[in-house]
């Protein structure tokens, strides 16, 4: 086991991984930028370094002084939580050749599977479904004419370094995909410093299922059911649920099996997600993996009942996965919403400024997973996501009615939240029915508070 775990994150998911860390008996060390000194993350640790200015590519991005606080003080393993360098392979190969360990995936799993198209032509091979598409990246033009005249407009243009939503385009036609292509490729060059991209059909209302795996250093796969994030925002999560009100025990033994081929064909290891779009004729599609712990990582944890943080320690630790695949049930239904520092009724524009009172809500089956408390600053400097409220129920409408309950409850002075878009969703009726996708919230209209 780890004796010290060093947490190369901030916010909730630092607070998270926290308190996995003291149900182990593991120290936690926190690190933070200047701006974060008095978060909650650093009072929760149980030891505290600052690494460097405000700016991400100087504190939570600098691997030089994360390294070096790392070996200070005598961690012997970092978790890199969500974002930052979470994804990072240069990183993760860092942390081993200073002998300490990356908890998550190897750098050659990582790297696969953070090139887009390599991901895709990975899966192509390994039998792993894939929406239809270039082979790779464009390299000129007419290809991508040619391909998408084959597979029928419209076509999404997504960067190859792609992520949280950013660098995709669609076409409605030829006439418009040569410039999308330009547009997607100055747009990925300024984001991600790569300009590759890649084509495929744009699906018509596809609903977003994902599947929540976990692997061990012996080669050992497991699914843990599905997660639904159709509810999106220009392609942002904002309410994430599993089980998905789409799929039946049928589609879902598919999809996970199809999860733990696409991990198996990378020798993955640690906590995964494998996303896949699903259309509605029940037809499932690879999209991505990321190779780290995802923010909705909770709803899995409430109809699972496994700890999917603990388990990430102990198996990078070197154990065994403490269940197996016929242990896993789905009990009941969970639901997560993101509450973010944002105005939804200015087109969610960020709301920093100072918390001045703050009541989360409880009761049974209500969780909430946030950093945080009355007096603090939210920044405008990182993610604006403060808090996660979910909710577990016996069924879904169960759910539903806890999480109305449960945003009724919550109380955030100071700043605007995402809490009155919350509630007003948890009432709408296609919602409620279950019978949405993707595009839903395009149409959506967000009455003032
Ligand atoms: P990112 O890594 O930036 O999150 P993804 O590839 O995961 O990007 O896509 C994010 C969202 O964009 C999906 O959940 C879906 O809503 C939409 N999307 C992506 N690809 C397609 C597609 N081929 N057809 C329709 N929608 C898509």
């Amino acid at each position: 086991m780890f004796k010290k775990v060093l947490i190369a994150n901030r916010g909730e998911i630092a607070v998270r991984i926290i308190r996995a860390c003291k149900e182990l008996d593991m120290k936690a060390v926190a690190v933070y930028s200047e701006a974060d000194k008095a978060t909650l993350h650093v009072s929760m640790a149980d030891e505290a370094y600052c690494i460097g200015p405000t700016a991400a590519k100087d504190s939570y991005l600098n691997v030089a002084r994360l390294i070096a606080v790392a070996l200070h003080a005598g961690a012997d393993a970092i978790h890199p939580g969500y974002g930052f360098l979470s994804e990072n392979a240069d990183f993760a190969e860092t942390c081993e050749d200073y002998g300490i360990a990356f908890i998550g995936p190897d750098a050659e799993a990582i790297r696969k599977m953070g090139d887009k198209a390599v991901a895709k032509e990975t899966m192509r091979q390994a039998g792993v479904p894939v929406v239809p598409g270039t082979d790779g990246i464009i390299d000129r033009v007419e290809d991508a004419l040619r391909m998408a005249a084959e597979i029928g407009y419209p076509v999404i243009v997504k960067a190859t370094a792609g992520g949280g939503g950013k660098g995709m385009r669609v076409a409605q036609d030829e006439k418009q995909l040569a410039e999308v292509i330009q547009q997607a490729r100055k747009e990925a060059d300024a984001a991600f410093g790569n300009s590759g991209v890649y084509l495929e059909k744009y699906l018509e209302g596809p609903r977003h299922v994902e599947v929540q795996i976990m692997a061990d250093q012996e080669g050992q796969v497991v699914y843990l059911g599905e997660r639904d994030c159709s509810i999106q925002r220009r392609h942002q999560k904002l309410v994430e649920e599993a089980p998905s009100p789409a799929i039946d025990s049928e589609l879902r033994e598919r999809m996970g099996a199809a999860a733990v081929a696409a991990a198996k064909a990378v020798h993955y290891r640690g906590a995964g997600t494998v996303e896949f779009l699903l259309d509605r004729y029940g037809r499932f599609y690879f999209m991505e993996m990321n190779t780290r712990i995802q923010v909705e990582h909770p709803v899995t944890e409430m109809v699972t009942g496994i700890d999917l943080i603990k388990e990430q320690l102990t198996v990078a630790a070197g154990c065994p996965l403490s269940f197996r695949q016929e242990d896993i049930r789905i009990n009941g239904w969970a639901m997560e919403c993101r509450i973010n520092a944002e105005n939804p009724a200015q087109d969610f524009m960020p709301s920093p400024g100072k918390v001045t009172a703050y009541t989360p809500p409880g009761g049974f089956g209500v969780r909430v997973d946030s950093s945080v408390y009355a007096g603090c600053q939210i920044t405008p400097f990182y993610d604006s996501m403060v808090a996660k409220l979910i909710v577990w129920g016996k069924d879904r409408q169960d759910a539903i009615r806890r999480m109305r309950r449960a945003l009724d409850e919550f109380a955030i002075d100071g700043i605007k939240t995402t809490i009155p878009f919350h509630r007003q969703l948890m009432e709408h009726e296609t919602f409620v029915s279950g019978d949405f996708d993707t595009k839903f919230l395009e149409t959506y209209e967000i009455l003032p508070d």
